[in-house]
Parts: C-alpha cells; structure tokens; sequence
C-alpha cells in the first residue's frame, strides 16, 4: 500500500483576522514518491499551500502532518529537513557568498562529511549545468542561473519532499526540461515526492497526479487526462482558452488520449 507522506487534514488559512479566508477547508493526501502538480488561477491559494507545508505559515483551522508528523512551531525545524522549497524569485533565497558556500550550507547543517559535501557539491551543480559557476557570487547570475543553483541546493541534500513554486519559470523550454529531467532522475533515484506549482503544460500532462485548487478550495484532482477532460470546468474556474488550447496539443504530444471528447 502506499503510505500517505502529506496530508491536509480541513485547512483553511487567512493573512489576518480582517483578511479573507484564501483557503476553505482543504482536505488532500500526497503518497510517497508521487509527482503532484498542483494547479489553479492566480490567487486560487496554490504559493499558500506550499508556504503551509513547511512552516512558513500555520492554518487557523484544520491540521497538516508531514510524514506523520504535524506541522506545528515546535517542529518546524525538523519538518524543514523533510521539505525543501524553491520559490519563483531566486533572489530571496541566497544565504552563501559564493555558490559553492550556498549549496555547502544545506549540507553543513546536516552534518555532512567533508568528503561527502564535496562529491556531492560537484554531483549537482553538474545535474543543474553549472560546474563552471562554483566561486561565483550568487548576486552575479542571471535569474534563470540562480534558480538552477536554487534547485541545485535543494537537490545537495535529498530531502523527502520538494516543493517547486514556479521555480522554472525563469528558464526557457530547453533549459525548463533538463532541469525537470534532472529532478525526475533524482526523484526516482532517491524515493523523492515531487509537489509542482506551475503553469507549464509540458510539466503538467507528466505529472502522476494533478491537484486544481479554485478560490482557496480543490476543486478537482486526478491523472492529468481525467482533470483535462473537463473543458469547460477549466474555463469556468478562470483557465484560458489558450491555455486550454495548448494543452490539447501538449497532450497530444505526451500521447495522452482524453475520456471525454477532445479539448479544442
Ligand atoms: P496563487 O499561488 O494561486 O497565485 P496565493 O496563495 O499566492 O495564490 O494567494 C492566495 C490569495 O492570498 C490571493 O488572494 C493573494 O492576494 C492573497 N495573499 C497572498 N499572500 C498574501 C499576503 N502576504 N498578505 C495578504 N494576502 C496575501
């Protein structure tokens, strides 16, 4: 049976009392080693869920337990080791000098050796494309080269869930799939649980399990091919055309066939 490694057990979350709620009593489970795309339009409370997950931000109501354990301010700390997170904006999100110290400092706080920071340091900055870049200041790269060391420092130290936040969206297609193919490998390699907040249709249609969240509620879940064939659900909740077009192609491409009739 697979066991169940995030559960959200009837949340909802607002900024502060005079605030809206942004999420309505949301209730889902996210199994070990699965790739969830969560998706929705923008402020449907998808960066809110991600923030829940590892203690960035406690719900008024309702429980999250990571791997067991709930997320409370007592086990922030420990819950932060299971989850590593990549946001949309790289620049927040620096703390070395240089990106050798910046992917080392995940490590050191783990207690890695010497030697094993080492191999793996250059492990990864391989898997995201940057060996070349180990002395660089993090503040000198592009955008899309601070997310791949990003990924790279969450990638160092194989925590059981990551969570991508838009993180690629910085990059172009080419640069957007070799970084996904690197995580997959990683994922598949290390028993890893892939959470993806994106707009990417290629991403979306791989993923093993799409999550659609509406106005602060999930609206929907299941394989990709089943969620997509609901075309005017996906309108209704405020996904374009476009978008809805595109998606008919990328399906089309991954081999998907629909359940229902043909998205047009
Ligand atoms: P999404 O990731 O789907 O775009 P978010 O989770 O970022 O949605 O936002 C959900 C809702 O919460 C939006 O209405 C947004 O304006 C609001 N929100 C997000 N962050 C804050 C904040 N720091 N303070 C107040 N409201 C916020």
């Amino acid at each position: 049976m697979r066991s169940k490694l995030i559960e959200f057990r009837n949340v909802s979350f607002r900024y502060g009392e005079e605030q809206p709620w942004v999420l309505k009593d949301c209730s889902f489970e996210i199994y070990e080693n699965e790739w969830v795309a969560i998706i929705g339009h923008n402020g449907s409370g998808k960066s809110t869920i991600a923030k829940l997950m590892n203690g960035l931000l406690f719900p008024q109501r309702g429980e999250i337990f990571i791997d067991q354990k709930p997320v409370t301010p007592d086990t922030i700390w420990e819950v932060r080791k299971d989850v590593g997170m990549v946001f949309q904006n790289p620049d927040n999100q620096f703390v070395g000098t240089t990106v050798q110290d910046d992917v080392a400092f995940g490590m050191e706080n783990r207690g890695f050796t010497r030697t094993e920071m080492l191999t793996r340091l250059e492990e990864v900055l391989a898997a995201v494309g940057m060996p070349a870049y180990r002395q660089t200041e993090p503040h000198r790269l592009s955008g899309g080269q601070k997310q791949r060391v990003a990924i790279a420092s969450v990638l160092a130290v194989s925590p059981q869930v990551i969570i991508l936040d838009e993180a690629t969206a910085m990059l172009d297609p080419k640069g957007r799939q070799r970084i996904m193919q690197t995580i997959k490998d990683v994922q598949h390699s290390k028993d890893i649980t892939l959470l993806t907040i994106t707009h990417d249709l290629h991403e979306i249609v791989q993923a093993d399990r799409v999550i659609v969240m509406n106005d602060g509620q999930l609206w929907d879940e299941g394989l990709p091919r089943e969620v997509f064939s609901k075309k005017d659900g996906l309108k209704e909740i405020g996904l374009d055309t476009p978008f809805i077009s595109s998606l008919a192609e990328e399906l089309k491409l991954a081999g998907i066939s629909l359940t229902q009739e043909p998205l047009n």
